[in-house]
């Protein structure tokens, strides 16, 4: 009975003094705070990395990707696919990369190094030892060159496209960090999903896209500061353009936006993803966050996904337009939501968003686009590529599954 009053007493006490000190329980992830301003194409940059020890065995280093580094010169694993030089380099030759200014905790210098098989690493030494469950802030300042390049990454003719751009965690698996390398193809990130907020300052002239909310916004001279929350995303990313307008919509809720830099039928796009969110919603399960932009910007391949942004490649017409939404717009569950290794396991996300743009048309007659269609048309690319690549290059290696860089 003693037992019983002394934890009640515990409990009650709790309940006292919890709205005055703020004991509201916070999750279990890493949280960024991010504050950065773009000055031309240099932006620079601190984060304070509120790291969260998820790993079943105690910490002595924290790994960080270094995305950016991939646009340096001399990469060994350079962002851009060589067929697709001319195309991405409009100007010609452009470099980027990231430079790391200090990296700290509690005001204590931290030692560091730049790792990986092509300084794609951060790689900081802590003090003591971080055991599960633990958190430590790490204070890092930097400063990234954007190149000017039609990529992920970097200003393009019309808009700067502005994903994987701070050092950001490595996702940790059963052997530790996952140390990503920047591959040219397919998506080759892998980071555990985090809370962010995010202060991003630039010239007036461009409108913003990004992922979360806006909960404060404030101008100065020629400058826009932007506050921006966003909770449980694998990485945060922008898209700027002078050019951008932007419808919209609101389901339930979540706030559904469409950027786009030239469409006369931008109605048409986000009805779309209106549609296949409420039809994957009824499917799959609840919209994993409280906002979503699809962004039409300059890009080469038809689209890319990051949680809770996506782009959709302007040089898109008509129903590809929507496909391609589709399936950006299914990868917030398979990939955001639902998160695997698309550097190891690429067919799991994204084999279920085709299959979940099958079912999106197979749903929505109105596009005369029927899943058999899809399935028909699936299966001529495949034959077509396979009797092409056998002509030239002898027999194909059909497996599935392998990682990024192993296809061609
Ligand atoms: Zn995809």
């Amino acid at each position: 009975m003693k037992k019983f009053w002394l934890l009640f007493s515990f409990f009650f006490a709790f309940i006292l003094v919890c709205p005055f000190f703020g004991c509201e329980k916070r999750d279990a992830i890493t949280e960024y705070k991010i504050d950065c301003e773009l000055n031309d194409n240099i932006l620079t940059g601190e984060e304070t990395v509120d790291f969260y020890n998820s790993y079943s065995q105690s910490l002595k280093e924290i790994k960080f990707n270094l995305y950016p580094n991939a646009y340096r010169k001399n990469a060994k694993y350079t962002a851009v696919a060589k067929e697709y030089f001319y195309s991405a380099y409009y100007n010609g030759e452009s470099y980027g990369g990231i430079e790391i200014l200090s990296v700290a905790n509690a005001n204590m210098p931290l030692d560091y190094s730049i790792t990986g098989v092509d300084q794609n690493i951060l790689s900081v030494n802590l003090k003591d030892e971080l055991f599960p469950n633990e958190r430590i802030k790490i204070v890092i300042k930097f400063k990234v060159v954007l190149a000017n390049v039609i990529s992920r990454t970097g200003i393009t003719e019309k808009s700067i496209n502005l994903a994987d751009f701070y050092p950001i965690v490595c996702g940790i698996t059963n052997n530790g960090f996952y140390e990503c390398v920047y591959y040219s193809n397919g998506d080759p990130f892998y980071s555990d999903s985090s809370n962010y907020l995010v202060k991003f300052t630039v010239d007036k002239q461009f409108n913003v896209a990004y992922s979360g909310t806006i909960i404060n916004k404030k101008e100065l001279n020629e400058k826009v500061t932007y506050i921006i929350k966003a909770n449980k995303l694998k990485s945060f990313a922008l898209v700027l353009s002078e050019q951008f307008e932007c419808i919209e919509k609101n389901l339930n809720g979540i706030s559904l936006r469409y950027f786009f830099i030239n469409d006369e039928n931008p109605i048409q796009v986000i009805s779309a993803v209106e549609k296949a969110v409420v039809l994957f919603e009824e499917r799959f399960g609840e919209f994993p966050y409280e906002s979503f932009s699809v962004c039409q910007t300059q890009f080469l391949e038809g689209g890319m996904e990051y949680s809770g942004l996506v782009y959709i490649s302007d040089e898109l017409l008509d129903l590809e337009k929507i496909e391609v939404a589709v399936h950006e717009t299914a990868h917030q569950w398979w990939q955001s939501g639902v998160g695997n290794n698309g550097i190891e396991h690429a067919f799991l996300d994204e084999g279920l968003c085709e299959f979940s743009v099958a079912l999106f048309f197979e749903n929505y007659a109105e596009y005369n686009f029927s899943y058999q269609d899809i399935k028909k048309s699936a299966n001529e690319n495949y034959r077509l590529f396979c009797s092409v690549y056998n002509e030239l290059f002898g027999e194909i290696d059909a497996s599935i599954l392998r990682p990024v860089y192993k296809f061609q």
